[in-house]
């Protein structure tokens, strides 16, 4: 029996006025014939009303408990960038470059939107210094984006972020969340780094021919969502089954290589809007040969969501409908599509509202829904859920679940 969860990120979203939700607005003959031959429900990913991150929603919907197995979204991008091995006891941060003034004021976040080549050669001069015998890893990722890892003894991810978060406000000092000494000496090595990161940018020969060509040098890194890296039960010892993961952004790889799914790797899935679907599918179809189940991520419409662009929503789904469900649908026993989230457009921003749900397969019961959208969902007869109840729910429709009792 092979299973496909497919989440489309933040594709739940709420009428405004009388227009129609874009899973509601959507052309999508095939996500609907298998919204005919299923059922439909609507889940809480985190509980009712509760606004989900992504991260902690893909972890509840695995099946880990979010207050214990969460070890913060650096880890995660870490984890989902290639080139980085974490190791227990690692504290990892998300970092962009970006500019600051002789202030240490912030003039641009992004670094005047510097390019990944540009960006990759500032990489060396961050990678490999080390402070208080402490390592640092650096890897420069897409853009202006990069992971900063602290490799050391006696180090915490109970620090806060250096990333003040807008533009025009003063680079942050860490600071340490609890009064443990491991805190204490983690925010004290990140704001020497910043210190010395921003010396050594500053001097970089990239950066002055930056200036002298009118651009923003990428004189500083911003760091946030520090977090200690730990590890948990793996997904196949929990659930007794097999999981791959086909997504292209870092985050989604890197919450299913915390758990110990095989993450595919996939050329054209870029975790935008230009994602390569068909790929996508294709890679989901060629892993479902030796898993049990397959983890697809498809992340478009939740920029699109945070854009406020209705259509753009809309498209993503039409897009879904076309290239990924008539070849999965060939090649699945148990199809699941649902979301991590609301991103409804009138907000621009994730939600509490619970996202449709949708299950297809031998055992699934048909319950009469016809149309795949979040008001049908509500009289589906899956009901309302939370995340934690959907792997057993899956494996129950894989008749892989155990007995309690005699
Ligand atoms: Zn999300």
């Amino acid at each position: 029996m092979k299973s496909l969860l497919m989440i489309m990120d933040g594709i739940g979203d709420i009428r405004d006025g009388n227009r129609p939700t874009p899973l509601e607005a959507a052309r999508k003959p095939n996500i609907d014939r298998l919204a005919k031959e299923g059922s439909l429900g609507l889940m809480h990913t985190l509980g009712r009303g509760v606004k989900p991150g992504s991260d902690t929603a893909h972890l509840a919907i695995f099946g880990y408990d979010i207050f214990s197995e969460y070890p913060g979204r650096g880890p995660f991008e870490a984890l989902g960038t290639e080139g980085i091995h974490l190791m227990p006891g690692d504290i990892a941060f998300r970092a962009n470059f970006a500019t600051v003034d002789k202030k240490m004021k912030i003039t641009d976040r992004r670094a005047g939107r510097i390019e990944s080549a540009s960006a990759k050669k500032l990489e060396k001069y961050i990678n490999g210094m080390e402070i208080e015998k402490t390592k640092v890893i650096f890897k420069q990722t897409t853009e202006h984006r990069g992971v900063l890892v602290l490799r050391g003894d006696r180090l915490s991810g109970r620090v806060s972020d250096t990333d003040p978060h807008e533009t025009g406000a003063m680079i942050k000092s860490s600071e340490h969340l609890d009064t443990s000494a491991e805190a204490k000496k983690t925010a004290r090595i990140m704001n020497i780094l910043t210190n010395e990161v921003h010396k050594k940018l500053s001097n970089a020969p990239e950066n002055l021919e930056r200036i002298k060509k009118g651009l923003h040098p990428a004189n500083m890194i911003l760091c946030r969502g520090g977090g200690e890296y730990f590890k948990v039960e793996k997904f196949e010892d929990r659930h007794g089954i097999k999981a791959a993961c086909v997504a292209g952004g870092s985050l989604y790889k890197g919450v299913a290589a915390f758990i110990g799914m095989d993450v595919v790797h996939v050329s054209g899935a870029t975790g935008d809007r230009y994602s390569d679907y068909f790929s996508k599918a294709r890679a989901a179809v060629q892993a479902s040969k030796d898993h049990d189940l397959v983890f697809l991520h498809v992340k478009a419409g939740d920029s699109f969501g945070h854009d406020g662009d209705h259509d753009g929503k809309k498209s993503t789904i039409e897009k879904v409908d076309k290239d990924i469900i008539p070849m999965v649908s060939d090649n699945f026993d148990l199809i699941v599509i649902t979301a991590d989230h609301s991103t409804p457009c009138m907000i621009k921003g994730h939600s509490g509202h619970p996202v449709p749900i949708l299950a297809y397969g031998k055992l699934v019961r048909k319950d009469g829904c016809v149309n795949f959208n979040e008001y049908e969902a509500a009289k589906g007869s899956i009901g309302q859920i939370v995340g934690e109840d959907l792997m057993q729910l899956m494996l129950n429709w894989m008749d892989k679940n155990n007995k309690i009792g005699e």
